[in-house]
């Protein structure tokens, strides 16, 4: 019988996307808080978000930051991005922009070390000037 199979053995792969960390809070998110998820990645609201719909895009796997990603978990993180996305869009109406952004390494702010990616929703008018966006991120910077 011919069909589409090879000897490839996956179990391997399979174990690198099982690794999870005891005591890690991205690691042991409890099912019900779950948005939206595939077999490599979910979606969470922050539970400390700054504004509302504020999202969390997760890898399953323990990995510190998006460049531990392999290619499979960045295009499982991006397709939940968009798909995050388009849910507010439909959910709130007053979002008219967002900003997606990554803390990679305690340097640049990041607090819990399983990678994530903020989705940030934003409105009109939710802060008096948004210019610079992320480049305000270095104080006093955000404006050129
Ligand atoms: P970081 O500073 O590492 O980029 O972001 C960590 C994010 O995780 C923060 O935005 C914080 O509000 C969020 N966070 C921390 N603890 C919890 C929690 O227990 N549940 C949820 N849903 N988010 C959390
Ligand atoms: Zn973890």
């Amino acid at each position: 019988m011919k069909r589409d199979r090879d000897d490839t053995d996956f179990r391997g792969l399979k174990k690198m996307y099982e690794k999870r960390e005891a005591g890690c809070i991205f690691c042991e998110i409890p099912d019900k808080r779950i948005v939206l998820e595939d077999e490599l990645s979910y979606v969470i609201r922050d539970g400390f978000p700054v504004t509302f719909l504020h999202s969390l895009i997760i890898p399953k796997r323990h990995v510190k930051t998006y460049f531990d990603l392999s290619q499979s978990e960045i295009n499982s993180t991006n397709r939940l991005l968009i798909e995050t996305q388009r849910l507010i869009d439909v959910e709130d109406h007053g979002v008219s922009g967002y900003n997606i952004g990554m803390n990679s390494g305690e340097s640049a702010g990041q607090t819990v070390f399983h990678c994530h990616i903020h989705l940030i929703p934003r409105r009109d008018g939710d802060v008096e000037n948004p210019r610079g966006g992320v480049r305000h991120i270095i104080a006093g910077k955000g404006y050129y």
